[in-house]
């Protein structure tokens, strides 16, 4: 454990670590700041707190930028893609580390009993649980560390403070924009809530927390028109799990935000898309709605928990884009109960978006996350991966395919990877046939017109 000084005097780093190498190919394009760590910021300003944003940098890079500012406490919100370089990070800086984020909640015991240089987890909500870090005080709630697993305590979202976005130099992200989307694209991302009203959530899903909260609808409004009007943005994308789980909170939303100029952008559940929220969305200049799909079989559908049909895909879709709006639509390819029929329809169901004018798609392969049933299925499997703290993407990938019946595949499992891989292929194809856009894990990017993440 490294030595802890006086809060009075505490500089705090929160860090983004940077991704590890073998996943460069699905590093984040890295156009916006971590918005996570801005939030903590928010809650942290009494102290010397700076936001290190790795995205764009190297281990050694950030090790030496780190060095410099030499904290007494490092934050790292770490997740599948960055822990093995945070953990090297971790080893190498200065200062006592706590790391936040679903990936570390879920395998706090793993972590504390694998890594010396990790003194603390934050799970649920981070805010109270770096403050009272910071302070010395392990009591605090929403910690686990080596002495115990303290209480939970849910934060009041409604009146939590503005993200520090003044912690980050945001000309730094306009600049990067500009390179990616064109001269005239300037865009913020902002949180108008906590949590998924689906559950049990999807299978796949990585989420620690359940439920959902709402920020204070005039407060989020005033943000987000403060942030506009300084910077003059031409995009607000909000990265609230689903903006549009809460008819009245969004009707106040609609009522403040719209003709304030800017297009927005944010992720919706088809089942909420229905033709009134679609005509508000219109009214409030959205440019883009992303519908996670995920998978155009209604089998797949029932087997991940999503609650939601092919149907209500086909019909919400049909409004949103004859609405003029662009859908980003997200596929996940490979997930349980997948077989020849299933990636049959999925082809299907992409052609059919196809017709109603879908011109972007994103089909990913699936990843095991900490906490998910599909990383459950896997330790039931493979009993030694349940003390591990560290996973590589493919490997993870691979234990959950053998566990699948691969009947119509032979019974192998490089033979369903290479079928699923064909089958993401054509239906990457069909959109780019259509002059669409596409990417997804495993691909190149392809064309990007209006960019991947927007
Ligand atoms: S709908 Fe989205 S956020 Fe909600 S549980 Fe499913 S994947 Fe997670």
């Amino acid at each position: 454990m490294k030595t802890q000084k006086s809060p009075q005097k505490s500089r705090v780093a929160l860090v983004y670590p940077p991704i590890n190498p073998e996943n460069d190919s699905i590093r984040d394009l890295g156009t916006t700041p971590p918005l996570h760590l801005m939030a903590l910021g928010a809650v942290l300003r009494d102290r010397d707190v700076r936001i290190f944003d790795g995205v764009h940098k190297n281990l050694g890079q950030i090790t030496s930028e780190l060095q410099d500012f030499s904290p007494d406490v490092v934050g790292m919100n770490v997740d599948l893609t960055n822990y093995d370089t945070a953990m090297k990070l971790a080893d190498r800086v200065p200062g006592r580390v706590i790391l936040g984020g679903n990936y570390a909640a879920f395998l706090a015991p793993q972590i504390l009993a694998n890594q010396p240089a990790v003194e603390a987890v934050c799970f649920n909500d981070g805010e109270m649980a770096i403050r009272g870090f910071v302070d010395g005080d392990m009591t605090a709630p929403n910690l686990i560390h080596r002495g115990g697993r303290n209480p939970v305590d849910l934060l009041d979202v409604a009146h939590l403070p503005t993200p520090a976005y003044d912690l980050v130099n945001m000309e730094d992200y306009f600049e990067r924009q500009r390179e990616v989307f064109g001269p005239d694209f300037k865009m913020m991302q902002f949180y108008g809530q906590k949590g998924c009203v689906n559950h049990p959530h999807c299978s796949f899903c990585g989420r620690y927390e359940d439920g959902m909260r709402l920020r204070d609808p005039e407060e989020y409004s005033a943000e987000v028109i403060k942030h506009v009007k300084e910077f003059g943005l031409t995009e607000v994308w909000d990265r609230s799990d689903s903006f549009l789980q809460n008819r009245n909170w969004f009707s106040i939303i609609h009522s403040r935000l719209r003709g304030l100029g800017p297009r927005f952008k944010t992720y919706a559940r088809a089942d909420q898309l229905d033709d009134e929220v679609v005509s508000m969305l219109g009214d409030m200049n959205f440019r883009s709605v992303y519908i996670g799909y995920e998978a155009g079989d209604d089998s797949l559908l029932r087997e991940m928990n999503k609650n939601e049909t092919t149907e209500q895909y086909l019909e919400s879709s049909r409004k949103v884009l004859g609405a003029g709006i662009d859908v980003d639509g997200s596929f996940i390819i490979g997930l349980p109960g997948e077989n020849k029929k299933t990636l049959e329809n999925q082809v299907q169901f992409v052609n059919q978006l196809a017709d109603l004018g879908l011109k972007k798609i994103k089909v990913n392969r699936v990843l095991v996350l900490p906490g998910t049933p599909l990383y459950r299925r896997v330790c039931d499997a493979y009993p030694a991966v349940r003390s591990k703290d560290s996973f590589g993407i493919s490997d993870m990938q691979r234990k959950l395919y053998s566990t699948y019946d691969l009947s119509d595949f032979g019974g192998s499992v490089d033979n369903f990877v290479e079928r699923i891989n064909s089958t993401a292929e054509v239906m990457t194809q069909t959109i780019l046939d259509r002059g669409g856009c596409a990417e997804g894990y495993g691909y190149e990017k392809k064309s990007i017109s209006g960019g991947s993440e927007v």
